[in-house]
């Protein structure tokens, strides 16, 4: 039987330092996303926005390193979130002028770009609330648990154990159940966790509409964001002899012919881990000045370690991220002659 488990984020004193740095309501607080915002970075840090605000702390703010993609702009607050390709040295002087900054789904200030700087030179306090592995030592208050579905699961649990449970209201429970759908693929990966499901009810209970929130994200892509997800599954998909490796990648060119928006490739990476036997997926989109790349893998295949290891990047085990200077043709080669000899090692 899987037990409950018990999560050590929660630590008591941890709790009670929070609890002390929140006591003050006039302070100037910043909420911080990582960059490409997912539905778990947006989903914990509006709604930990969003009961900021309700509980009146009076100079709260919210910042993105970039937008939203379009499948979260309905997002509650999402108006409100400063982004700083628009205004960086706005967002640069909220950070700076912040006594607490509270970080969210990400585990180094790496992830935030440009606002890293800021984000060293503030003298506020800097807390993490976050599940991915290995979170560094820049923060000085850590709440990091792996063994959750997403940030936004363990903000609830957050929330819960400073006794504010009771002030968690519908478009706060919407925030938190995007963060958690979103992070699992709709509840097929990383939620073997009990606690998931009791959160997840207790949102429901509160009258969370999951069949909503589930045409919000999933159903609302434009007729050219379908095209390209047809095109690049098939033209653009290709499986690495014998098997066990699958990779997707597209041109600025290609990207431009389908009329792509912000978030438009999110999710593709998956159509290349559906193909039986692929335990490593990967997909490269050129960008500018560099090769984004995303990277899924089932079972005890590491991505976090690959990411980190090859393309600049971490994550968690099964779903990584990272980037690459090379152009795209030696991106995609690298990739290549690299997949099969690190899948081997689980094999
Ligand atoms: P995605 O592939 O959807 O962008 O990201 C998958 C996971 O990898 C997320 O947990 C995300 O935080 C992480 N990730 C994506 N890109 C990077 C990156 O450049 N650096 C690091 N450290 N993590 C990344
Ligand atoms: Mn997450």
């Amino acid at each position: 039987m899987r037990n409950q488990k018990i999560c050590p984020a929660l630590d008591i004193k941890a709790i009670a330092r929070l609890k002390e740095l929140l006591s003050d309501k006039d302070q100037q607080i910043t909420i911080l996303l990582h960059t490409n915002p997912d539905g778990d970075s947006a989903g914990a840090s509006l709604g930990l926005y969003g009961y900021l605000k309700n509980d009146n702390y009076n100079r709260v703010y919210v910042i993105s390193p970039n937008v939203l993609p379009h499948f979260l702009h309905w997002m509650p607050w999402n108006e409100e979130i400063v982004v700083s390709t628009k205004d960086c040295a706005y967002a640069e002087k909220i950070i700076l002028d912040s006594k607490v900054v509270i970080c969210l789904d990400f585990n180094g200030f790496s992830r935030v770009n440009r606002l890293a700087s800021a984000l060293s030179k503030s003298s506020g306090t800097k807390v993490l609330i976050d599940h991915h592995p290995d979170p560094s030592s820049e923060f000085d208050l850590v709440f990091s648990e792996t063994n959750t579905s997403s940030a936004s699961e363990l903000l609830y649990n957050v929330l819960t154990a400073l006794g504010c449970e009771s002030k968690i209201t519908l478009p706060i429970a919407e925030c938190i159940y995007t963060g958690i759908v979103t992070d699992t693929g709709s509840f097929s990966y990383g939620c073997n966790y009990p606690d998931s499901y009791i959160v997840t009810s207790k949102l429901i209970a509160l009258g969370v509409d999951g069949e909503k929130i589930q045409r919000l994200i999933y159903n609302t892509s434009t007729l050219s964001r379908m095209r390209l997800l047809g095109y690049s599954i098939s033209q653009k998909l290709e499986v690495l002899a014998p098997g066990t490796a699958a990779y997707i990648s597209l041109t600025q060119a290609e990207l431009r012919q389908f009329e792509h928006q912000p978030g438009d490739t999110e999710g593709f990476v998956n159509y290349a881990l559906k193909i039986n036997g692929v335990k490593l997926a990967a997909i490269f989109i050129e960008k500018s000045d560099h090769v984004k790349v995303s990277f899924r893998s089932t079972g005890d295949v590491d991505v976090n370690l690959f990411a980190r290891q090859y393309f600049n990047g971490g994550g968690h085990k099964n779903a990584s991220g990272g980037k690459s200077s090379e152009c795209l043709d030696a991106a995609v080669n690298s990739f290549k002659n690299l997949a099969n000899p690190f899948i081997s090692k689980y094999l």
